[in-house]
């Protein structure tokens, strides 16, 4: 064999680019320039390559360089791609091993799915395989719809759809399609999961249940295999329930970014899609899915005869709050009356989802244990709620004198804004011993509005302002503890001119970003008037909040003093200082729920729910028969 000599691209230019030496060249796989030199050629040179970075680069030089050398049009030389190895690379032949024991494996899995289906160990270490858990009716899932507390709603919409299962003939017969399947939707930690539980619990059907993040596997086809042996196991134990847990794992729409990779979780989607059609509504399966970020959802998965139905899962109301909090009050050991508890612990922890409140109630018990009580007593809950809301005190953490002075006056600057505004919410608690998530901590009772006016932002944000005023009016210099303030106080002022049309140059629009999209909805003049606006709001509230404290510099002081030496204040210590706050305000349960009826869950079935879960005897008498005869 000839030798083989690489050489540069321009060296190929000047040694070789005159008529008569090379008759072609033939591009292997976009990088490799394979020389054909003249056969009188090669017998004296050998054969001869060089590397390229981009074919289209290549070109234009290659062309450049021949008009350059006055080369004839019509002799300009043959260019031909290949798409080949070169055998004698060891990287190739690395990859070709690669490739050879990926396709082996493809078609092991392959002929495992398709020929001997399920048992066994299954296959390539199982991982085509459904990895789904089935519960049977009857087995030991304890969880009941009454441990599901504050979602009637979704409770309701739920048995709707165990009752499609039992009873398809009361819908079939007036001529009803039967949804396929529901998304459980609403912020993390809700209930979506239990709630699903619960409703195997109650169905007497096999539930079946599976996290959308099982589907994503480094291997490729693994994913699109788990969906078609999931729906395969569905199919075989109808009429069942098929849960599928954080579906956006799955479900992200496709085509987003090309990113490498993106490719297997689509097809496994595609696969979703492709056997979620291929149930008809007689088939016995219902499936429910959950999310919490159904804004990233294919909008395929919602398209009619898909998902057909949402069920959103909100934050629980105060009286959602009481009742979950009832439930998981249910094997505490206190001496308190539960009820009242349940009622009372509601009022203080407005915005806490059931996953908050079960939190709270296994470390009151946790904390009562430490100091070795023999039942959970108020304090136990009021240091349970603090540690959810701020995370653990960190006693041992030390502050310098004049950074634990800093943090009293950014405190109490926060108090007393919020104190003699309007607006401002309620205050609970300040602390200046640091916490998980800061160095000092303020616990608020926000009213729970459902609708906000302008006053009540505006006031909300000079509340947030007001820790940083403080530290300027009595330091003269700021420091880097407000940063969490400032980030609340941006997001709210952007919100305001962008979404709310609470801004006069911007007007009554509403943009809103899509998440993980880069596209705005306006143009570069806009974007500019927004940043604008949004700066004046917030030096607008500066301002106010400056003058507001200034005003109230000596309170201030005050407050700081008794903070900073006691580390830990509430309410009646503020009072003590400043008297009745100077608006009226609700605290308690009663005062919250005042004229909106009784606490009890209202659970009542319309006829066509009542047994949802059993069978009903069903008649044919069908009323056409009369109609037409
Ligand atoms: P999601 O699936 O919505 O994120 P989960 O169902 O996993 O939330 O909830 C987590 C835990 O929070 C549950 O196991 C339960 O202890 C508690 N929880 C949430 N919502 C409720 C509720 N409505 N009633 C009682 N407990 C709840
Ligand atoms: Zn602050």
């Amino acid at each position: 064999m000839q030798s083989n000599k690489e050489i540069t691209f321009k060296e190929f230019v000047n040694n070789y680019l005159t008529p008569g030496m090379v008759e072609k060249l033939v591009v292997h796989n976009k990088t490799n320039v394979e020389v054909h030199l003249k056969p009188s050629v090669q017998q004296t040179r050998g054969k001869v390559t060089f590397k390229i970075g981009s074919v289209d680069v290549f070109e234009d030089a290659l062309n450049a360089a021949q008009e350059e050398l006055q080369i004839n049009k019509k002799d300009y030389l043959d260019v031909t791609y290949m798409q080949s190895t070169d055998f004698s690379s060891l990287e190739v032949i690395v990859d070709i091993l690669f490739i050879g024991a990926l396709l082996m494996f493809i078609m092991w899995e392959a002929s495992r799915l398709s020929g001997k289906g399920r048992g066994g160990p299954g296959g390539f270490f199982g991982v085509g395989k459904s990895t789904a858990k089935i519960f049977q009716p009857n087995s030991n899932v304890v969880v009941k719809f009454s441990d599901v507390a504050g979602c009637e709603e979704a409770k309701l919409e739920i048995m709707e759809f165990v009752n499609f299962l039992k009873n398809k003939d009361q819908y079939l017969k007036l001529g009803a399609k039967i949804p396929k399947g529901a998304m459980l939707t609403g912020p993390p930690g809700t209930g979506k999961t239990l709630l699903a539980k619960a409703t195997a619990g109650e169905a007497s059907v096999p539930f079946i249940s599976v996290s959308g993040s099982e589907f994503l596997e480094m291997f490729v086809g693994v994913g699109p295999a788990r969906v078609r042996d999931m729906f395969k196991e569905a199919r075989e134990n109808a009429p069942c329930i098929l849960f599928i847990d954080e579906i956006d794992a799955v479900g992200k729409k496709r085509g987003g970014s090309r990113v490498m990779g993106n490719t297997e979780q689509e097809n496994t989607l595609n696969q979703f899609l492709v056997e979620l059609d291929g149930f008809s509504s007689q088939s016995g399966v219902v499936v429910l899915a959950a999310t919490n970020r159904i804004d990233v959802l294919d909008p395929a998965l919602l398209r009619a005869g898909r998902f057909d139905r949402q069920i959103y899962i909100p934050l629980p109301d105060i009286k959602g709050r009481a009742n979950i909090f009832k439930v998981h009050l249910g094997i505490l050991k206190t001496d308190l009356d539960k009820d009242q508890v349940a009622k009372k612990l509601a009022a203080l922890t407005p915005g806490f989802s059931g996953a908050d409140i079960a939190n709270v109630c296994n470390e009151s018990a946790l904390i009562a244990a430490r100091d070795l009580n023999e039942a959970v007593h108020a304090s136990h809950f009021e240091q349970a709620i603090e540690r959810v809301v701020g995370g653990l005190e960190k006693k041992t953490q030390v502050l310098q004198p004049q950074e634990k002075k800093t943090v009293a006056y950014h405190e109490a600057g926060h108090a007393i804004a919020g104190w003699f505004l309007e607006h401002g919410d309620p205050l609970l608690k300040v602390s200046i011993i640091p916490r998980g998530k800061g160095l000092g901590y303020a616990q608020y009772l926000p009213k729970e509005n459902y609708l906000m006016t302008q006053e009540q932002l505006i006031d909300r944000m000079c509340t947030l302002l007001g820790g940083r005023v403080s530290e300027k009016i009595f330091f003269g210099k700021i420091t880097s503890g407000a940063q969490d303030d400032l980030q609340k106080v941006t997001k709210m002022a952007y919100a305001q001119v962008t979404v709310l049309g609470m801004s006069d140059k911007i007007g009554q629009l509403g943009y809103r970003q899509q998440e993980g999209s880069f596209q705005k909805a306006y143009g570069e003049e806009t974007a500019q008037i927004i940043d604008e606006e949004v700066r004046n709001l917030v030096a607008k509230c500066y301002d106010r909040t400056m003058d507001l404290l200034t005003e109230k510099k000596d309170l201030i002081d005050k407050v700081a003093k008794v903070l900073l030496e006691k580390e830990k204040i509430d309410k009646s210590d503020l009072e003590a200082v400043l008297g009745k706050r100077p608006f009226a305000e609700k605290s308690t349960y009663e005062e919250f729920v005042e004229g909106t009826g009784s606490m009890d869950e209202d659970i009542t079935l319309p006829k066509g729910l009542e047994n949802w879960n059993t069978p009903r005897e069903t008649k044919f008498s069908s009323n056409s028969d009369r109609l037409f005869s």
